[in-house]
């Protein structure tokens, strides 16, 4: 019933207690457990929920530990460990504002891309590094065709308010994202999906994305 109880190491802890988090929501209690058993997983859960928390603590404990791992040399190409797509500029923000927060002091390096706004700061901001990129799905499809951004090596996909991505007509950029990243073996990828509602689509996403996933539904 505290995060203490979860294995998510000192680093982490520490900057949770800093948020001042004291207790788990029920999203978080739930689904980090089952994240960081390295399942896939396809949770139910709406704005307000602490879901942001509940796919960031899990990828960014997991990334610690694989932060030093070796990336290809390629001159101006990103190499991000982890990805999360969210529908909007402003979600993705906030998502890349907590992620930061949560990543303090650990050498885990977050980086945000949207659209809608100036490229120059944010390839700048690529080439310092990337560890856990934060992206809406356009921009993202943009920086790989201008290969800045490889998803060879992603070990993490987080999709937030799945349903909002494919009302807003994402799918054909969500496919092309994916299928960028199902070069490395399989198995190597860990996919979680989050989305306030389940139709049919949705369930199409899962069954395309996860591997043998859990669904949580809080
Ligand atoms: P989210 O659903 O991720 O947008 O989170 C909603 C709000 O709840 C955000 O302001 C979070 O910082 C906050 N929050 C998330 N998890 C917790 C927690 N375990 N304890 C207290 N606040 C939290």
């Amino acid at each position: 019933n505290t995060f203490a109880e979860i294995d998510l190491g000192e680093a982490l802890n520490q900057n949770i207690q800093r948020c001042k988090y004291v207790k788990p929501t029920p999203v978080q209690r739930y689904a980090i457990p089952i994240s960081l058993a390295g399942r896939d997983l396809m949770a139910c859960a709406q704005t307000g929920s602490g879901k942001t928390a509940a796919f960031c603590f899990p990828i960014i404990s997991g990334i610690m530990r694989e932060q030093y791992v070796q990336r290809p040399r390629v001159a101006r190409t990103a190499f991000p460990l982890a990805l999360i797509l969210s529908p909007t500029r402003e979600l993705s923000c906030q998502i890349h504002d907590e992620a930061k927060k949560f990543s303090y002091q650990t050498g885990v390096k977050v980086v945000v891309a949207y659209g809608g706004a100036p490229i120059n700061q944010q390839l700048r901001e690529l080439e310092r590094g990337v560890d856990i990129l934060v992206a809406t799905p356009g921009r993202l499809v943009d920086l790989l065709e201008r290969a800045r951004v490889s998803l060879q090596m992603i070990r993490y996909l987080a999709l937030d308010e799945a349903d909002r991505m494919l009302d807003m007509g994402f799918e054909p950029q969500i496919r092309k994202i994916v299928e960028q990243m199902d070069m490395p073996p399989p198995g190597m990828r860990q996919t979680l999906l989050f989305s306030a509602t389940f139709p049919k689509e949705i369930q199409r996403l899962a069954s395309d994305f996860l591997a043998h996933y859990v669904f949580l539904a809080v």
